[in-house]
């Protein structure tokens, strides 16, 4: 794919990138190898102050970086402006926290004195997707750095821009430049860096086929990875949930990024007595929520990403209904080849159907009846995918009793899933394995030795 800024509200590229070459990759990756060792003797005083003067800047200059997402992504300033907040806010959570969670641990054995010791791996290496172009990257690097690692990053090849804001507010923020560079490189470069023995691990967040590749790749040359991959969120409501507060948050949880997120729910799993007023009501929030140009401060969802996102989700849309589904709430794309993509609501989804088996990258809500509250959790569970699920219940004990048998990494009760800095993030099945934030992320890329003395 070509690395460039393509403006999907437009339709016009607005700038090219040549990739670099293996020599020049090599190189800032052997610089960053060197790095590496100065930073890691570094102490986390210093790497804190480095995040925070961090944080200063990302809130110094959302406004610039939130119209680069609007630009390369279609991202609305508005939300956009919000991802930059919560980038800060995540480098200032590491920048106080990294130090205690991995401090030594002591542990009694037959030892006079044995403890666990975090110590850095060294050179990581980020590959990260284009929806959220600073918090997927923000969420990796803030613990990364503050544990003494240090990053090189391939972001998605159609937010170039994004990755170079996001290495110079590092850079001006006083992180010696070799400790994070962005590598404007296609995937074809991937393979080679990981065979590299100064790479000591990986994280990806994106896709299964690119996770399956590059766990493969690295598995290969005994790395470490993390996988943040795809979901099919299960959004259950009870018959004795708040179906309007309910119904307001679905659309919401949806259209969270135009429906291009890992987390926004997609499967609605509704008590049949509620199904047809939970239906309404979705179909009046989603209605009322206003398109546009995404650097238009009114607008609320914009195109999707690229033209050939809103082409494939339009072909899984229709071989759905080819295979059974209903269509609640007609949207889509007007015309083939364009990046918007008005949401949509099919109902009577069934195994077997696209609809059923695959995630929608898209403003598409899928509806499927459940009989019970047993019913609901089995649907729920009937997916390849496990990353969030949310329930909704006027009993919140048995919403807790139900959120024990999802197969999930997060279940939120009467509440939208979102990801923040405090709680773990990850999944189980095809959405990956590891986590990322709270104090199990910054304990991923560390070598967890344990010291005994006699
Ligand atoms: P993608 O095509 O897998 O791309 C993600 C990143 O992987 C990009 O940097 C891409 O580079 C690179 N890549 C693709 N194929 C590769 C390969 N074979 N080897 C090495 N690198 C490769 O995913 P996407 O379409 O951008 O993102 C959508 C997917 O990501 C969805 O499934 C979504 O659910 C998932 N996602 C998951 C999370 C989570 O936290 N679990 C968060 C966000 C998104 P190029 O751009 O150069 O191809």
């Amino acid at each position: 794919m070509a690395i460039e800024t393509y403006n999907p509200h437009t339709g016009r590229v607005l700038r090219r990138f040549t990739p670099f070459s293996w020599a020049k990759t090599e190189r800032i990756l052997d610089q960053a190898h060197r790095a590496a060792a100065k930073w890691q003797a570094t102490p986390f005083a210093h790497r804190a102050d480095v995040l925070r003067a961090a944080a200063a800047l990302l809130r110094e200059r959302q406004d610039d970086l939130a119209r680069t997402m609007a630009l390369e992504m279609g991202k609305p300033v508005t939300d956009g402006r919000a991802e930059v907040q919560k980038c800060a806010a995540c480098c200032e959570f590491y920048a106080e926290h990294a130090e205690g969670f991995l401090a030594d641990e002591v542990v009694k054995t037959d030892a006079s004195r044995s403890f666990i010791s975090y110590q850095p791996l060294g050179v990581v290496l980020a590959i990260m997707p284009w929806n959220f172009p600073l918090w997927q990257v923000v969420r990796f690097a803030a613990p990364a750095l503050m544990a003494g690692n240090v990053g090189l990053l391939k972001h998605a090849s159609n937010v170039p821009q994004c990755a170079l804001a996001l290495e110079k507010i590092f850079h001006d923020a006083g992180l010696p430049p070799a400790c994070f560079r962005t590598l404007l490189i296609g995937s074809d470069l991937v393979e080679k860096l990981l065979s590299d023995d100064r790479v000591r691990a990986a994280t990806l967040t994106g896709s299964e086929g690119a996770g399956a590749s590059v766990a493969a790749i690295a598995g290969a040359h005994i790395k470490k990875t993390v996988l943040e991959l795809g979901g099919s969120d299960a959004f259950i409501v009870l018959a004795d949930a708040d179906v309007a507060l309910a119904a307001k948050t679905a659309a919401q949880a949806r259209m969270i990024n135009t429906g291009q997120s890992c987390i926004a729910a997609k499967r609605f799993i509704v008590e049949k007595p509620v199904i047809k007023d939970f239906i309404s009501q979705m179909k009046t929030h989603l209605l009322a929520m206003r398109p546009g140009d995404p650097l238009d401060d009114a607008t609320q969802y914009g195109p999707l990403a690229r033209p050939d996102l809103a082409d494939e989700l339009t072909k899984q849309v229709n071989d759905s209904v080819e295979q059974g589904a209903k269509v609640e709430l007609f949207g889509g794309q007007a015309k083939p080849g364009t990046a918007l993509f008005r949401p949509m609501i099919l109902s009577n989804i069934k195994p077997g159907q696209r609809a059923y088996e695959e995630e929608l990258f898209g403003p598409v809500a899928l509806v499927l009846e459940a009989k019970n509250a047993d019913d609901a959790v089995r649907l729920a569970n009937d997916s390849r995918f496990g990353l969030g699920a949310a329930i909704w219940t006027s009993d919140s004990k048995k919403g807790e009793a139900l959120a024990r048998q999802i197969e999930s990494g997060a279940v939120f009760v009467n509440g939208l899933v979102k990801s923040m800095p405090e709680l773990p993030f990850g999944g189980v099945k095809k959405s990956g394995y590891g986590r990322e934030l709270s104090y199990l992320g910054i304990r991923e890329f560390v070598n967890q030795k344990s010291v005994w003395i006699g």
